[in-house]
């Protein structure tokens, strides 16, 4: 059987659903192919930026089930430090965290109310073309033809192996892991992260702990990691996220895991994001913020923008959106990724982390970064200082390479 579409959607999560609601609202014909079922759960944090409630708002998909977030409690040792979200021109002030059963669902349907024909439980692959081009998904023995596929399939798998957009075995990825437990803080409107979180040998872990308050009686609990540490493929995921349960315990007064805590990847690179008839988007295309593993909302931006480029012109599309994404990201997810390398290093770790939370001026730009507030475009003091570091970072970037193993 062979049938055919505009824009052939791999994958329905945020970015997958973000590219069929926008397609579909301006008539294109979109299909989406999502192999778990409706309402299906992602492993996450939850938590929407400011730049992700900007997103959402564009998609005018309402916050109502949400629960709105103030601002961003840091946590490195002894110190604490709550931080608003300041907002400005482009983002709200407030966040959010919407547990992912719910927020995907409202996204999906929201496609689904938009236009685009939504197939559950259906896993699709791209078809190529004799000259290796990408014309369409094949879903078991069916064929479908499209003027675009779009790869919004998550972590990098099979059909990013197929595409050749796998993650840069150079570059450093993350693993977090996240239950949810009751409390009765579940209604805070901070979000919490602990920069200070150490395995069960007491070794300083790159990464952070989270709370962050679901509103509906529990708080999202985890803990992730970055591969830049010594160690990393050892790391005990279940014993980081109970230590830092300990941690937690009192001032939270958290009761059990209300499930079995699950750890899934964060790429943070791709190797290619394009090619002939294909985009890929979201996680999929490795934009995942390695500062602070956030990627829901680059997932949503990077969504609608191949849907625009595709309703501007088919044609130049995949091209132009590799451009765009690059002018947007490439900068900013770079410099993150050498940041990483150097959080690797545990003395350094330390010592940045001082800074971090220590003072106000450097822990509001730190709470920019955390709130995936900065990129090409960012003006003032966040955008300045992150564009400085990255030139010392640079130059320090091959040094921390070769040393990683060492540190
Ligand atoms: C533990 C953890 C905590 C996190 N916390 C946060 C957070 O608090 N805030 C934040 O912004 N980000 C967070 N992230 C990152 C965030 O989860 C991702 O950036 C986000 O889910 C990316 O959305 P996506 O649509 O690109 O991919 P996904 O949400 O992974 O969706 C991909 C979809 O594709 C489907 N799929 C895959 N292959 C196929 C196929 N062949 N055929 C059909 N369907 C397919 C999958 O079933 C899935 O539904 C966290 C990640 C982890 C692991």
């Amino acid at each position: 059987m062979s049938e055919a579409c505009d824009i052939a959607v791999i994958g329905g999560g945020p970015a997958g659903a973000a590219t069929a609601i926008r397609a579909a609202r301006s008539g294109a014909k979109v299909m989406v192919f999502e192999k778990g079922s409706h309402g299906r759960d992602k492993i996450c944090g939850d938590g929407l930026t400011p730049r992700a409630v900007a997103a959402l708002d564009e998609l005018k998909i309402p916050l109502d089930d949400a629960h709105l977030v103030d601002g961003l409690r840091m946590i490195a040792g002894k110190r604490e430090r709550e931080l608003p979200w300041s907002g400005g021109d482009r983002f709200p002030a407030h966040g959010a965290v919407w547990p992912r059963r719910r927020l995907d669902a409202a996204l999906i349907d929201a496609a689904v109310e938009a236009g685009a024909d939504v197939r559950f439980d259906v896993e699709a692959e791209p078809v190529f073309a004799d000259d290796g081009s990408v014309s369409g998904v094949r879903t078991g023995s069916d064929t479908i033809d499209a003027g675009l596929v779009v790869a919004a399939t998550g972590a990098p798998g099979k059909v990013a192996r197929m595409l050749g957009a796998e993650r840069d075995p150079n570059e450093p990825y993350g693993l977090a892991i996240r239950s949810y437990v009751d409390s009765p803080r579940h209604a805070d409107r901070h979000i919490e992260a602990c920069l200070t979180v150490k395995d069960e040998h007491g070794t300083w872990v790159p990464g952070y702990g989270w709370m962050f308050p679901c509103g509906d009686g529990t708080v999202n609990i985890g803990v992730g990691a970055l591969s830049t540490m010594k160690g990393f493929k050892s790391l005990n995921l279940n014993h980081l996220l109970e230590s830092y349960r300990a941690l937690v315990r009192d001032s939270w007064e958290i009761g059990p895991n209300l499930e079995r805590p699950r750890a899934w990847r964060l790429p943070m690179s791709s190797i290619k994001r394009h090619g002939r008839g294909w985009v890929a988007i979201g996680d999929a295309a490795g934009l995942v913020n390695p500062m602070n593993g956030e990627g829901i909302d680059y997932g949503l931006e990077s969504g609608m923008l191949a849907a625009d480029l595709f309703l501007a012109d088919p044609h130049t599309a995949p091209a132009e959106y590799d451009r765009l994404i690059g002018e947007r990201f490439d900068a900013f997810l770079q410099t993150g990724r050498r940041f990483a390398f150097l959080i690797g290093h545990p003395r350094l770790m330390r010592t940045g982390l001082r800074f971090a939370v220590g003072t106000d001026a450097v822990a509001k730009i730190t709470l920019q970064v955390m709130g995936n507030l900065v990129d090409a475009d960012t003006p003032g003091a966040a955008g300045r200082t992150l564009r400085l570091a990255d030139r010392v970072l640079a130059i320090a970037d091959p040094a921390l390479r070769a040393t990683r193993a060492r540190a």
